[in-house]
């Protein structure tokens, strides 16, 4: 009793510790409040009552029954009779409180959403060119969340605005789709299409992708229905060609996802992602969630030169049949009968009424991309040596050279942070040795592994080569 009276204290007075359950090894805030033993340990209520079920069924034969039912822990008292003497700290067995997150004002606010034309004034800030689909993106969040905001209900219902997003890889698909979602502090999911199985095969359930959302929102229901799920891959989910096996990856997905697209109630575990009897449900309706589907969509190019190249051929203005055949704008021309001859059924693509595409990143774009978004890559590098009080520049010449060798990797913007990890190291090994440099200047030979980085000191500002090896 006087034991019982002591806890309480303890816990009334909040010192920044919670406690943990000695079984299940949730956390107060994660398992509910707990039942204080002696010696300090804890037990969640859950844990308690399902002990208590199991004696009271009569044969309680501890030892035969943990056997039996792997991966489920019951209540020992003998377990607690050694564990107590060893714990003399009484926080021994807690752990601290994560501070709660500072809340931040979005930059844009969802219940009074801007005009469009701003909306892309913010993702200008990050994302380099792309004009088409931030423009297109841009008008489609603020119609979905003028819906989600007036939430109507008389006969004129507004379309949802899932979209689906086609750009070769590294032309920043997630990127822009991240960067929305941190623009208008919105919960976001990103799931991978190759992971999803139809339900009851191994892999993802569809459904996962929601408790996914409902994590990312803090397990805040309301957060996670006005939330984004992005779905990468999705050209991987094509129906597969000449099979006689069910489709369990493909088509069967597809079908799968159709409910959830278009909104319905969802039931998701809450903190785990799959569904079992321990785990807590709860519903979420996918109404106001806005999905966006991204992919490369390879060989799509393809077929849309055989479109427009049988179109082309008929009648009096017949064209050459290589005429597309260096058209690098040729994926902007997709129609939706291009994408279901790639092997998305025609259902999936009514349910994702905005497609749009992205453009590969040329030279240009990629030394952009290098130097000017809000988070560029040299700005990072620049504040990081800044940090050291040194100043870092790059000339315009190893900025192009950059840009070149990530073009040859083909796999867009995502080449450049390898290649300049790779050069930045010997730089960021090198001058914290010496206190005396005062600005290192990246070359263009210094890129191509020709020459070494212009050195200028501190004290006399006096050029000098540094050799790298
Ligand atoms: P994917 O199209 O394959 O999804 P990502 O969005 O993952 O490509 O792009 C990889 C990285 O490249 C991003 O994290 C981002 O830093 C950079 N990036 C790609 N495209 C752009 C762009 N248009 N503007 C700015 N950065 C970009």
């Amino acid at each position: 009793m006087e034991k019982n009276t002591e806890n309480n204290v303890e816990e009334k007075e909040d010192n920044g510790y919670e406690d943990i359950c000695y079984l299940c090894h949730r956390t107060e805030s994660a398992a509910g409040k707990m039942v204080h033993m002696p010696n300090n340990i804890c037990v969640c209520s859950d844990c308690m009552q399902r002990t208590l079920d199991t004696m009271g069924n009569g044969n309680f034969d501890y030892e035969n029954m943990m056997k039996n039912i792997p991966n489920i822990s019951f209540f020992n008292m003998s377990d607690l009779m050694n564990f107590g003497g060893k714990v003399d700290n009484p926080k021994a067995r807690k752990v601290k409180k994560k501070k709660p997150e500072e809340k931040t004002k979005p930059i844009i606010d969802i219940k009074d959403i801007p005009a469009p034309h701003k909306i892309k004034a913010s993702l200008d800030e990050y994302v380099v060119g792309q004009e088409h689909a931030k423009k297109v993106i841009s008008v489609a969040v603020y119609n979905h969340y003028k819906r989600v905001a007036t939430d109507t209900v008389d006969d004129i219902e507004i379309e949802k605005s899932n979209m689906l997003m086609i750009g070769p890889t590294g032309s920043g698909k997630t990127f822009l789709v991240k960067t929305l979602a941190k623009l208008l502090d919105v919960p976001l999911a990103i799931t991978d299409a190759t992971s999803l199985t139809e339900a009851g095969y191994i892999g993802d359930d569809i459904e996962s992708v929601v408790s996914k959302l409902l994590a990312a929102a803090g397990n805040d229901v309301e957060k996670a229905e006005q939330g984004i799920i992005f779905i990468d891959e999705i050209d991987k989910i094509a129906k597969k060609k000449n099979t006689n096996q069910r489709d369990v990856s493909g088509e069967a997905v597809q079908q799968g996802m159709l409910k959830l697209l278009e909104g319905s109630e969802v039931e998701v575990p809450i903190g785990a992602n799959s569904k079992n009897a321990m785990v807590p449900m709860t519903t979420v309706n996918t109404k106001n969630i806005l999905f966006i589907c991204g992919g490369a969509f390879p060989d799509l190019e393809n077929i849309i030169k055989e479109r427009l190249n049988k179109s082309a051929s008929i009648g009096f203005q017949s064209d050459l049949k290589d005429k597309y055949d260096n058209d690098p704008n040729l994926l902007s021309k997709v129609t939706v009968e291009d994408i279901r001859k790639f092997g998305m059924i025609p259902e999936f693509l009514g349910r994702l009424p905005i497609v749009y595409t992205l453009d590969a990143l040329s030279k240009d774009m990629l030394v952009k991309v290098l130097k000017e978004p809000k988070n560029a890559i040299l700005k990072q590098y620049q504040k990081l040596l800044a940090l050291d009080e040194v100043k870092l520049e790059f000339e315009d010449e190893a900025l192009e050279a950059i840009a070149e060798q990530a073009l040859e990797k083909k796999t867009g913007a995502r080449a450049l942070r390898a290649i300049i990890e790779d050069f930045m190291l010997d730089i960021m090994y090198e001058i914290p040795k010496d206190d005396n440099i005062g600005t290192v200047t990246i070359t263009r030979d210094y890129i191509e592994k020709k020459g070494a980085p212009k050195i200028e000191n501190r004290s006399n500002q006096k050029k000098k080569e540094m050799i790298v090896s």
